[in-house]
């Protein structure tokens, strides 16, 4: 049955250059270049902090940032990077890095040092934030560009209108709502499933060592006595900075058909928040039956929502692929790199697949035109995609849906926009090899010439 909605006027909140739908890793980043680039920008976020799943889902972890160039393992990710990571490490919230699986590293961080670095960096560069506002809808102009785009807040509807839009909600929202082409999942529809990240306080690190190393050998032993049941395997349990608290990555959420819990659907969303503490408190028992030191460990923090890997992505200009990935691919038009790998959240596990290594220099380059949505008439022209819902494959995505990347398309997205308004072109337009100039000056790694 549907209801019908009485049309109504609403203010208009303000009019920028540009503004940027979601302030997760490619929105804090994109808001910011848009800005320190000098176009006037409104970050739009529906909560009252910034990071995206870096702190609302709990990560706490950052991939991405480094690549295994044959045998040796380097940062790849810099430019404004390296600014949040900075004001990250001057609170003492950004641990050295680790190695994963013997092959790459990753860091973990604090998550309130995130929010706090992520606050620092897009107001320092002059960007507005409104915090607690959800975008709902948008509305076109005649020739098929966004006009406005309408938030719910606690002060009532409102508008906002800008020149170019970028949409990093991480589910193509915008694209959504303004008719461009977008895919969800496989070619079943099946996406990557989602996991509710927990902490767990109180842990003896002196005895529990290198736990992560054993865990799954003793959740192997645990489900083959029948004592306990896992919903997947690869389970991913690690100390933070100090070793009394770790974060685990252990719960998978599926619906009732054995599909993965979908992020854009409220009735999912639902079930597997609730389904994902149950998770939880089962999970807490193992570790404090099964795993030395952890006997008197609990749940420190759970995180506000549940974490979704993959929801839509836009079909853009070029779409990042597999291959692309284990390939080590190059394109002209680089806006910087990807040294993750495959990681693919299917059902019950983790499957993990990577380039030569160490034979291969171990990254792909990205393409700019995989956050330009396809072109056609009709179609908005003043909007780039950034961040997990870019142009990808499913299996691309697993890949570069990690926070490095995400940090890369955010900077090269905000500076084309603001190169863009400058030259009163359409932001797909902007020349690539001014863009790459002005990244290359804001110290971002293009790779190609290891
Ligand atoms: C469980 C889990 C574990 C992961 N582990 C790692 C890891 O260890 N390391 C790593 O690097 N990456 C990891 N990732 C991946 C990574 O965190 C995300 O892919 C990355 O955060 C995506 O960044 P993004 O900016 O594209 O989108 P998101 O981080 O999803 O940010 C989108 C932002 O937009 C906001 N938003 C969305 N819609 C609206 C709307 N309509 N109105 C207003 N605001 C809106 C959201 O609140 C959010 O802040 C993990 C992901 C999950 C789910």
């Amino acid at each position: 049955m549907l209801i019908t909605e009485p049309a109504r006027q609403v203010p208009l909140y303000g009019e920028y250059e540009v503004v940027v739908l979601g302030g997760g890793p490619a929105g804090l980043l994109a808001a910011a270049s848009a800005a320190r680039n000098g176009a006037s920008v409104l970050l739009v976020e529906r909560y009252g902090f910034l990071g995206g799943m870096g702190t609302a889902a709990g990560v706490s972890n950052f991939c991405g940032l480094h690549a295994n160039i044959r045998g040796d393992i380097r940062q790849v990710v810099h430019g404004m990077t390296d600014d949040l990571l900075d004001r990250m490490r001057a609170m003492d919230g950004l641990n050295d890095p680790h190695l994963i699986l013997g092959k790459i590293h990753a860091q973990a961080y604090d998550i309130s040092a995130f929010k706090c670095a992520a606050d620092g960096l897009v107001q320092a560069s002059g960007a507005q934030v409104l915090f607690h506002a959800l975008a709902t809808g948008l509305a076109r102009g005649a020739d098929g560009n966004v006009d406005a785009l309408f938030l719910e807040t606690k002060s009532g509807r409102c508008a906002v209108r800008a020149k170019v839009y970028i949409d990093c909600s991480g589910d193509a929202d915008i694209a959504q709502w303004g008719g461009l082409p977008f895919e969800k999942g496989d070619e079943h529809g099946g996406m990557l499933y989602p996991t509710l990240m927990f902490k767990v306080g109180n842990v003896d690190g002196a005895r529990a060592q290198e736990a992560w190393k054993t865990i799954p050998q003793l959740m192997d032993q645990a489900a083959a006595s029948g004592e306990f049941t896992f919903p997947r395997r690869g389970a991913i349990v690690r100390p933070q900075k100090h070793d009394y608290e770790w974060r685990v990555n252990v719960t998978q959420l599926a619906n009732a058909d054995g599909s993965a819990a979908d992020g854009t659907d409220a009735d999912s969303l639902s079930a597997g928040e609730l389904e994902g503490r149950r998770q939880i408190v089962q999970y807490l028992a193992f570790l404090r039956a099964k795993v030395p030191g952890f006997e008197n460990a609990y749940v420190l923090d759970i995180a506000p929502q549940l974490g979704i890997r993959e929801t839509r992505r836009i079909v853009g200009e070029a779409v990042l692929s597999k291959e692309d990935v284990l390939g080590c691919a190059d394109f002209p038009d680089s806006i910087g790199v990807n040294g993750w790998p495959l990681e693919m959240h299917t059902a019950g596990d983790v499957q993990w697949l990577w380039p030569p290594i160490p034979e291969s220099r171990g990254y792909n380059q990205l393409p700019f035109r995989m956050m330009v949505p396809k072109r056609a008439p009709g179609v908005a022209g003043n909007v780039l995609v950034a961040g997990r819902c870019a142009s990808m494959t499913h299996e691309g995505q697993s890949a570069a849906r990690v926070s490095g990347s995400c940090f890369v398309m955010g900077e090269a997205a905000g500076t084309a926009a603001a190169m863009a308004l400058r030259a009163g072109i359409a932001p797909g337009d902007v020349p690539i090899s001014a863009l790459q100039a002005q990244l290359v000056k804001q110290g971002v790694f293009l790779g190609g010439q290891d």
